[in-house]
């Protein structure tokens, strides 16, 4: 079987949902080998955790090399690691997150490997044959890099994590990274401030608000703590100043794949489709029952969000 990189998204060895995701995905296409970035010393906690994911192999690439600096000697390293891993048959696939960084070196690899690049897939099936959503979700494409080993960068949510046993076999990896690529150093970096709520692009639920909210997201974020998700905004909740620009879902914010979507005061306007409009599945909240989201939805609740959110954050919190 031919093997598959997929490129572990953690931060500081804490690997993220979206790592197990790619992992489930890569068995599809073939053997899948993880890629850790990060510090030698927490290589093998990192590989006991992908392992119960079906990592055979974690190349461990210490990051001596290529912290401090923006995502230039990364995309070297994958360049060197591609040309050596995969053997004969080479690689079948290398799949990265569909998060800045990941689009970033996916993009800059596959100029350097000459290889065709897919981003944002929502599904991936052998072939690789991927789903994703193009101009703003007006259209919904199969495709299929006919180029080289295919690069895909896959969207959070996009396949639900299967447990198997991998062999895990950590074998460091040391790339010669040119002066070239650490030309843009990283002088300071601040963690984002925690809401304590999930990460709305990673979030298995996003629970937003628009509009219809009139400025008031307390029924929006009770409803979402009662099911453990992230809050989300459309851009009239955003531009009007009741939310931070952090939380707006859409064609100029963010793009997100839950498993639920609960929009609630939000009319569904394209350019918000085209940021949700792949979750598995979308519930609406909305006064208007013609309101256009309700041509979307799995489930429509016709009522004021005020009322209907307040009842049913009651009923989950009983449960
Ligand atoms: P509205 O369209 O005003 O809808 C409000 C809805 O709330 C209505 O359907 C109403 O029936 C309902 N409602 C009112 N009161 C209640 C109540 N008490 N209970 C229940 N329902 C109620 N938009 C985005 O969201 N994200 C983007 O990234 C984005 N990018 C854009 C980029 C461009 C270039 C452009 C031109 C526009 C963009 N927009 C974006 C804006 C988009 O076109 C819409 O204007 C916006 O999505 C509307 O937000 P809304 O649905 O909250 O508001």
């Amino acid at each position: 079987m031919s093997e598959v990189l997929v490129v572990i998204d953690h931060a500081e060895g804490e690997v993220k949902k979206p790592t197990y995701e790619l992992l489930t995905i890569a068995r599809r296409l073939g053997e899948p080998s993880a890629v850790f970035f990060g510090s030698a010393d927490k290589a093998d906690a990192v590989a006991e955790k992908v392992k119960k994911y079906g990592a055979e192999k974690v190349y461990v690439i210490d990051d001596a090399d290529v912290e401090g600096y923006l995502v230039a000697p990364k995309a070297e390293a994958m360049q060197q690691l591609a040309e050596k891993a995969g053997g004969e048959g080479g690689l079948a696939a290398i799949l990265f997150p569909s998060s800045f960084e990941g689009k970033e070196v996916a993009a800059r690899l596959a100029i350097k490997i000459e290889s065709g690049l897919i981003t944002d897939a929502v599904d991936v099936q052998e072939g690789p044959v991927t789903t994703q959503s193009v101009f703003a979700g007006s259209y919904t494409v199969t495709a299929k890099v006919t180029k080289g080993t295919p690069i895909i960068t896959v969207k959070p949510n996009s396949a639900a994590p299967e447990e198997t046993e991998g062999a895990a076999a950590v074998e460091a990896f040391t790339p010669t990274i040119s002066d070239g690529a650490k030309t843009a150093q990283i002088i300071a970096s601040q963690p984002r401030q925690s809401t304590g709520r999930p990460d709305l692009t990673e979030a298995a639920i996003v629970v937003s608000g628009g509009r219809g909210t009139g400025g008031n997201f307390e029924p929006i974020e009770n409803f979402a703590d009662s099911l453990g998700a992230a809050v989300g905004a459309s851009r009239a909740a955003v531009d009007s100043g009741w939310m931070p620009h952090a939380f707006q879902v859409g064609q100029t914010g963010k793009t997100v794949s839950p498993q639920l979507y609960v929009a609630n005061g939000i009319s569904g306007a394209i350019q918000h489709r085209a940021g949700m409009q792949t979750s598995k599945t979308i519930v609406a909240v909305n006064k208007d029952d013609e309101a256009p989201i309700f041509e979307l939805v799995d489930f429509g609740v016709v009522g004021d969000l005020h009322t209907v959110l307040p009842a049913a954050t009651e009923e989950i919190t009983k449960r």
